[in-house]
């Protein structure tokens, strides 16, 4: 035998010749129970299949770095920005959000914009979308939320109707469904799109100060969106549309640039800012808190193996690193159970010994067992702390530094807080001042097209309750959105008291 050839075997190692007969009686068969070969392809055949995340289950990754170009150490003590000029491995996993793992590419939905930076204390994971704002901005809502997004229990499709009635019910929603219904809920790709940390941060500095911060990347490659025509095209010609972009565009050597930014926010200005600075649904105004240039992120290798790195990989926002900390966003604050949770149903509690999810750096605990340890578990070291035999030890610097604590525990609905209840102004700033006379024409008509959807004997509230909405943010949309649905729009200005 060539010396150059490996042997065909079994998992466990052992060599064999026929992988396509199985043994049987005669050669027509009945089949030997004693073929273990064709049992053990089978039964790993059918364990094949992970459980698909429940939502972001279509998605592409691809290995990169991040490179610092400006000094933000003021800001924060963490090592990954402690040197401009400084490289940092990253893994970004792109998404769609509804759709299951064999849909489209070119839906209407948010794009995930997961990120692991492999740093020197550790993963620190920014698991954001390609908006800076979401649905809702408490985490009890999020099933509900998804769920309206997901299949209608008995007809198992889609459902405008779900949809636009819990959208309409929840008007906290209408900014990021704005944003969804524009051109930019159908990305051309996902090197064509921005990516956002979504929720406000904090960075702690080497003095222990904290400020608030909000983290976007910016695409190079520009800004490019389908219209709902080509988008809906592109559904059935290519389902994998981004995914097959990607991996074309890295091949051959023209890497995807975004570039990282942040918005910080001393806690004096959160204390006055006329929205709550927490609220996942509200931005802060780019002239009020500038963007400013912190590096610059590039995806330059396409994983080998899809299953291993794409599939597997688990992103946290519980995931941060000294000098990067959470903040009292209440979706963040559910997140950081939540995520680490499903990555323990869906991979097992191990999943961060999978490579792409390991720290490359050293890991030192007392966590043993548990499905698939593969990597030592340990070895013969102690498996509790404290203990008189390991060197381990608690290094006092990394020290979370205390948070004050202005309130009561409750389940608060303060109408008290700034802004809570205004959903319009911001939506009604972007309408009106950001987006171009074309980018309106067609956020109207793809409104004007997901609202059609609706039927049943509650479509008219449905619409006439998510009319007002529109109308809240900017009369223009409502009229005209009212307008393409064939709706009365004196009735509703009047009892908007518009009129
Ligand atoms: P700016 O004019 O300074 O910023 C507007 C932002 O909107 C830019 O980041 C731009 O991104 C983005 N944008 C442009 N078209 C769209 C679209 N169709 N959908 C979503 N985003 C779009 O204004 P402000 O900071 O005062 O914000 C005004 C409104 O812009 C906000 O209410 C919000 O709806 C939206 N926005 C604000 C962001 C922020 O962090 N302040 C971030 C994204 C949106 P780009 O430069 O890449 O084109």
């Amino acid at each position: 035998m060539n010396k150059e050839k490996k042997r065909l075997t079994s998992a466990s190692g052992s060599p064999y010749y026929e992988h396509e007969n199985t043994q049987s009686i005669g050669p027509r068969g009945p089949l030997l129970i004693q073929d273990y070969v064709f049992h053990e392809k089978m039964a790993h055949f059918n364990r094949e299949r992970i459980p698909e995340r429940i939502v972001h289950a279509k998605g592409s990754g691809a290995f990169g770095k991040l490179t610092v170009t400006n000094d933000i150490t003021k800001y924060s003590k963490a090592k990954i920005f402690n040197k401009i000029g400084k490289e940092t491995k990253v893994f970004v996993r792109f998404s769609t959000v509804g759709g299951e793992k064999g849909s489209s590419d070119t839906e209407r939905d948010p794009r995930g914009f997961a990120v692991k930076l492999y740093t020197e204390d550790g993963n620190w994971d920014l698991v954001g979308n390609n908006t800076p704002v979401f649905f809702i901005k408490d985490p009890k809502k999020f099933d509900d939320f998804i769920h309206t997004q997901k299949r209608d229990p008995k007809t198992n499709c889609k459902s405008p109707t779900m949809m636009w009635d819990y959208w309409s019910l929840n008007p906290e929603s209408l900014h990021q469904v704005l944003i969804l219904m524009s051109d930019r809920g159908t990305p051309f790709s996902y090197r064509n799109m921005n990516g956002y940390g979504s929720h406000t941060y904090s960075m702690i500095n080497a003095k222990n100060e904290l400020i608030w911060v909000k983290f976007h990347f910016k695409t190079q490659q520009g800004i490019k969106n389908f219209d709902a025509a080509l988008a809906e095209e592109i559904r059935g010609k290519d389902p994998d549309w981004a995914q097959r972009d990607l991996v074309q565009a890295i091949e051959k050597g023209d890497f995807p640039k975004w570039n990282l930014k942040i918005q910080v926010m001393t806690k004096e200005q959160a204390k006055t800012f006329r929205w709550n600075p927490f609220d996942l649904t509200k931005i802060w105004p780019h002239k009020e808190y500038p963007l400013f240039d912190v590096g610059v992120m590039e995806l330059n290798k396409v994983p080998d193996n899809y299953f291993a790195d794409v599939e597997q990989a688990a992103f946290a926002p519980a995931h941060v690193v000294d000098g990067i900390s959470y903040s009292p966003d209440k979706m963040l604050q559910g997140r950081i159970l939540s995520y680490p949770d499903a990555h323990r149903y869906r991979l097992g509690a191990n999943y961060e010994q999978i490579p792409v999810n390991k720290c490359p750096f050293a890991v030192n605990n007392y966590q043993r067992d548990g499905y698939m340890r593969v990597d030592g578990n340990g070895g013969s070291n102690p498996n509790y702390h404290p203990n008189s035999f390991d060197n381990i030890v608690q290094d006092e610097n990394y020290k979370i530094p205390p948070m004050e604590l202005d309130s009561n525990i409750a389940d608060w609905y303060d109408r008290n807080e700034p802004g809570e209840d205004d959903h319009y102004t911001q939506p009604g700033n972007l309408f009106r001042n950001v987006m171009t006379e074309a980018e309106k024409k067609n956020t109207i008509s793809n409104i004007i097209g997901a609202m059609k959807g609706i039927e049943g004997p509650k479509r008219n509230e449905i619409i006439n309750r998510q009319l007002c909405h529109w109308f809240r943010a900017d009369v223009g949309l409502g009229e005209a959105v009212a307008k393409g649905l064939g709706v009365d729009v004196e009735a509703i200005m009047s009892e908007l008291g518009m009129k």
